[in-house]
This record gives structure tokens, sequence and C-alpha cells, in this order.
């Protein structure tokens, strides 16, 4: 397994150094230097953006392989519920899991399965009279960390409760324990099946939560052929599948909201429309909600850059799979009350994190750092043009306060400064 914190990496020697990601990527996490792209760790949020947007395919997502695990004595996939949008002609999510089984894997657990669940966890949750509202769903890791990075104010709305992903890995490792007694925690794997780089990073750097009980992620995209070849052998599937409406419908953009069975929400998708809502949450200018839910690739976990097919046609799939099946098929018992079980384990530790990197724990410290940028961006040309190698001419202060720049690196400053030793 990859060591690598983030999913989304640069392939050097494909860059042409051409600045097309560094307008795009929506934390300002690209410089280009000497030539090529350079993404600065701290502040990339695994969003995809740049995978999208380069013309040299130079930027891609890496990802777990599944021969990585192979020491492992039982395997469980954890398949996101966009994978089943990716196959033509499927009437049956069962052909898609027992094809997962044929490939290796010991079982599979659906992460739609604990979506259901979490759906009535957050209903409970919404009970609260103490929320901060808008509250905003915390299952697309890319917008938890856009919000830690540029709206640090919001934090305190993010939904404490851990994501389907994690939630399915803790409930498939409970099953597995459970029918095999003979088996050991260190003995099971559990390989989640991604849709996207986000989620690949928050496997390896999970959110909230001190360790992920999931052990690696792989890309839908790179077990698509292997799955199609097998579905069509597959005459007789085994009855795996355990999910209704409401988890499949978690892979497209406003599956989670609209579960929770309250008119004032917002779901939005796409990350510069993520980027206007949280803009006016933050003014104030949007008002009585209390659910937002933001997914960072355009329709939802259907559109991540890890999946094979168009997202429409996903969804378009995934509306015809669904027709036959129940609202729900996972439900928490009628006297459960408590979602403690679920809730973040470090959140509060993450809240301070992201406090503290956004400046605001030593304030004087921060004011004393904005003036300095504030005093050399007055005298940059406020043209935006990216030549320098940074975004915007404000990236380009920071970049020199921070001793990553300098101010010849700015092509018109670099003139005026030969001008005038003429
Ligand atoms: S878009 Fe970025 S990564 Fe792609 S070639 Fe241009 S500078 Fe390099
Ligand atoms: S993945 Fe997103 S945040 Fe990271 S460098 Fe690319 S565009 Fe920026």
């Amino acid at each position: 397994m990859s060591v690598n914190k983030h999913s989304v990496t640069l392939d050097v020697s494909k860059c042409k150094g051409c600045t097309t990601c560094i307008k795009r990527c929506p934390t300002e996490a690209i410089r280009v230097r000497d030539g090529h792209a350079v993404i600065q760790e701290e502040k990339c949020i695994d969003c995809g953006e740049c995978i999208r947007h380069c013309p040299y395919q130079a930027k891609k997502a890496i990802f777990d392989k599944l021969e990585d695990f192979a020491d492992y004595k039982y395997k469980i996939a954890i398949p996101a519920p966009a994978l089943y949008g990716q196959f033509e002609d499927l009437d049956d999510v069962d052909y898609i899991l027992t094809a997962l089984i044929e490939c290796g894997f010991d079982a599979v657990f659906e992460v739609s399965r604990a979506a259901e669940l979490i759906t009535e966890y957050t209903r409970q949750y919404m009970k609260r009279e103490d929320l901060v509202k808008p509250v905003i769903s915390t299952a697309c890791p890319a917008i938890v960390r856009l919000i830690a990075l540029r709206f640090p104010c919001l934090l305190e709305n993010l939904l404490p409760i851990m994501p389907p992903i994690e939630y399915a890995a803790i409930l498939a490792r409970e099953k597995a324990l459970e029918n095999d007694p003979t088996l050991t925690d260190e003995d099971i794997c559990v390989l989640f099946i991604s849709p996207c780089p986000a989620k690949v990073s928050y496997v390896r750097n999970p959110i909230g939560i001190k360790k992920s009980a999931v052990t690696g992620a792989l890309a839908i995209s790179d077990l698509y052929f292997k799955l199609r070849a097998k579905k069509k052998e597959i005459t007789n599937p085994m009855p795996l599948s355990k999910t209704g409406i409401i988890g499949l419908n978690w892979a497209g953009s406003g599956g989670e909201a609209t579960s929770l069975l309250s008119d004032k929400y917002l779901a939005a998708d796409g990350i510069e429309n993520c980027i206007n809502v949280l803009d006016q949450i933050e003014n104030g200018t949007i008002r009585d909600l209390d659910f937002v839910e933001l997914n960072a690739c355009n329709g939802g976990c259907v559109g991540g850059t890890l999946n094979v097919e168009n997202p429409f046609i996903a969804k378009a799939r995934l509306r015809s799979l669904r027709k036959y099946l129940p609202i729900s098929r996972n439900h928490i018992a009628s006297n459960e009350d408590s979602y403690e079980h679920i809730m973040f384990d470090d959140f509060d530790e993450m809240l301070e994190k992201a406090y503290s990197s956004s400046g605001t724990t030593d304030r004087f410290a921060a004011i004393e750092r904005m003036a300095a940028i504030e005093a050399i961006y007055k005298d940059l040309p406020h043209l935006d043009c990216g030549s320098c190698g940074a975004p915007n001419c404000y990236a380009l202060a920071e970049d020199i306060i921070n001793g990553e720049a300098s101010e010849t690196d700015c092509i018109i400053k670099l003139r005026e400064i030969l001008g005038k030793g003429k």
C-alpha cells in the first residue's frame, strides 16, 4: 500500500508547465516552478479538479491494488454505490457484488447499507435544539477539507457523524468476526471501491476519526474491466445486496439531503457551486436552512474522476436499478436513541488543527503576516496573469512572505526593475 497521504499527484515527465491547473485549483494549492507544476501538499484537498483540466494528463490519482493485500486472511470489499452506475444492462446489483467475490474478495458489504443507517441517525441528530444551522454534511471529504482551509468559521456547522464509508467498514469487520470466530481483527482487510481521489486520501488520512477501519482504497476504474468480464459469466448471482432506494441515492447529489425528511435543505455539486454556497452561508445571505449537502464532483459521487462512465448516464442507470427496491432495507432499532457510537472521535482536535492552520489561534502573528502580504500585494500589477507560476498576484505575495518566491518572478516587476537599472 502506498504511504502517500494524498491521492492526487503529478507526473513531472508529462507536465508542460502550461499553468492551466493553477487557475482551476479551488485552494490555490498549485504553483508552476522550474517549468512544471508543484502541488503544495498542505493545501491540496484531493478534489481532482486538476486531473479534469490538465490538457496533458500530467495529473493523476494514485490508489491501492488488490494484490497489495494478498497477505490478509480475509478480504472484504465495501463498494461505493456509484459503482453500480458504471455497467450497462445491469438489472440487479447482485451481479456486481458476486463479481467482486469472483475477483478474490471473501465478502462484500455495501457502503449504501451504512448510508441508510447514517440517514436514520442523522434524522435523530437533527432533532437537537443546540445545533449550529445549517448543518453541513461531512460525507464528501474534499468539502470537509475545503471548509477547514477556506471557511474555518463554518467548521462548527459540520455534521459530526462518521461518513458511510467508515461505518460500513466497522459493520463489515463486526460481521466477519461474528461469522468466523477464528478470525482476528488483524486478519481482516477492508477495501473501499472508490469513485474519487478524495475518498482514497480519506482512507490514508481520515477526518474526525483517529484511525480508519478501512485498510485501503481501490479505484472503480481499475476494477471495472475485471468486474465487467466476471459479470458476463455469472448466470446465478448470490443474493448479497441489502440496499434500498435511500442507500443507492447517496451516489448522486441530493440523495443524502432528501432522505432526511425536511424541506429546508440545499444540495449543490461541483466545486465552484459548492464554494458559492459556502460563501453565501458565511456571509449570512442564505437563511432558514436546516441541512446542506455539498459534493465536490459534478452530479455527486457518480462524477468522481475514478469512475469510467459519464455521471448523467450513471445516474440514469441507478434510477432504473432502484425501481423495484424498497425505500430502505437498513434500520436502527426502534428503541435506539443514541448516536454516540457513530460520532467523530477527534472532532475537537480537528477543529483545533484547522483553526491553528488558518492562523486564528495566534491572532497578532496572523495580523502581522496579513499586513506584510498586503504591503507586497499593493505593489504587484493585479493582473492575475499566472505567468509567475502562482494563480494570482495575492498568492504570489503570500509565496514571497513564505520565502517560496521573489518579486522578480513577476515579469512586470522584473521589467520595471531592469528598466530602472538602465
Ligand atoms: S495543467 Fe498543470 S499539470 Fe497539466 S501540463 Fe499544465 S501545468 Fe502541468
Ligand atoms: S486535487 Fe484539487 S486541491 Fe489538490 S491540487 Fe488538484 S485542484 Fe488543487
